[in-house]
């Protein structure tokens, strides 16, 4: 395995930005296909992006996406093999109201799902990547501490705000018909409460609401789901309230979000906290899987804005991305 020196700038055969599902599934796809051992930068503390797990007075509780369904072929063969190595299970198929086509989670919370891959390859966490730049035919990554990473196949993962903007401070500039189009991506902000509660919830099996009130947009509950062993429920605002208030101060979130369902969790809420996401859901997607933004140095950008939204758009535009990426390897 390769050793990180404070000014590294060795060439790395794949990098790819970002440990969320989209880049865990590219590099998981990469290692499999025996091109060498990618590497996988990210910011956050522990790999996952939006598919996070935390634990707070007792409980454990998702935070980002709750739960996934599966349409598309290839990622129902990927959650097949996920269902096999017991890194997911069915949370539910229906609800009182209504069949709903099955609704998939990790065994231990979301987070189960990046750790099973990101145990396949080296990821580098608490790597705040600043600046972009092209020099001839590699790819610099400058990070928050001045270390530069290199390579000549480059996948980035961030939203897609954040990774123009990365290659705009290191002055590369897509073709203006492709900017404008990714830069009209805007993502839903999205304001979470983790509620841990004195007694399990009255909420109907199997744990979940959707739109239980206007300021909410889902609820969930994740000691049914089987992942907290105490009572522990997640609310979601709407993307109106969570615009509106998402500098609010926690007190007043909170104060709003939990007294318009105390009646439907029917008992005391001991203790809460928040959670911010400035980028939840794109509010609109590119046409495409992926999006080859530069035949050589290779650069693809990928994600959930490309193709098709959610944890199922994020991994088959991460397989897209690693499929384009094997062509010029
Ligand atoms: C509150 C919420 C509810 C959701 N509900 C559902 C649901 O019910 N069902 C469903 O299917 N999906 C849901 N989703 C959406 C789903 O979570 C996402 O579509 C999916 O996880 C996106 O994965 P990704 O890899 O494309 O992006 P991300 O998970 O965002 O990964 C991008 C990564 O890039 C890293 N990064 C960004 N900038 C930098 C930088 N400068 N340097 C280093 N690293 C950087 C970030 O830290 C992050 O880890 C929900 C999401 C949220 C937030």
């Amino acid at each position: 395995m390769m050793e990180w020196t404070q000014t590294m700038t060795n060439e790395i055969p794949i990098l790819i930005l970002g440990s969320g599902i989209s880049g865990l599934i590219a590099a998981y796809y990469l290692s499999q296909h025996g091109v060498g051992e990618p590497v996988v930068l990210d910011k956050g503390t522990v790999a996952g992006g939006r598919l996070a797990t935390c634990h707070f007075a007792g409980g454990v509780f998702d935070y980002g996406a709750p739960f996934f369904s599966a349409r598309h072929p290839d990622f129902k063969a990927v959650v097949q093999e996920w269902l096999e190595r017991g890194i997911i299970k069915l949370w539910y198929s229906h609800t009182e109201r209504e069949m709903e086509s099955p609704r998939y989670c990790g065994v231990s919370g979301m987070e189960a799902i990046p750790n099973y891959l990101a145990s396949h390859f080296r990821v580098k966490q608490q790597i705040s990547i600043s600046h972009i730049y092209q020099i001839d035919q590699h790819w610099e990554l400058e990070d928050e501490q001045g270390t530069y990473y290199a390579t000549s196949n480059l996948i980035l993962t961030p939203p897609v705000s954040q990774s123009l903007h990365l290659l705009n401070r290191g002055g590369f500039r897509l073709l203006l018909s492709r900017r404008a189009l990714l830069e009209s991506i805007h993502y839903h902000p999205c304001l979470v409460v983790l509620a841990r509660l004195s007694e399990p919830s009255h909420l109907p099996a199997p744990g979940v609401l959707l739109r239980p009130h206007p300021l909410i947009a889902w609820m969930g509950d994740n000691q049914q789901k089987g992942i907290s062993t105490v009572p522990a429920v997640t609310l979601y605002a709407t993307p109106e309230f969570s615009a509106r208030f998402y500098d609010a101060s926690d007190r007043h979130i909170a104060d709003q979000l939990l007294n318009a369902v105390r009646p439907l969790l029917g008992v005391d809420v001991e203790a809460w906290h928040i959670k911010r996401w400035r980028y939840s859901l794109p509010q609109q997607t590119f046409q495409g899987r992926c999006f080859v933004a530069s035949e050589s140095p290779k650069l693809i950008l990928a994600g959930d804005a490309f193709g098709s939204s959610r944890v199922e758009g994020a991994v088959l535009s991460g397989l897209a991305a690693a499929k384009r990426m094997l062509e010029n390897v």
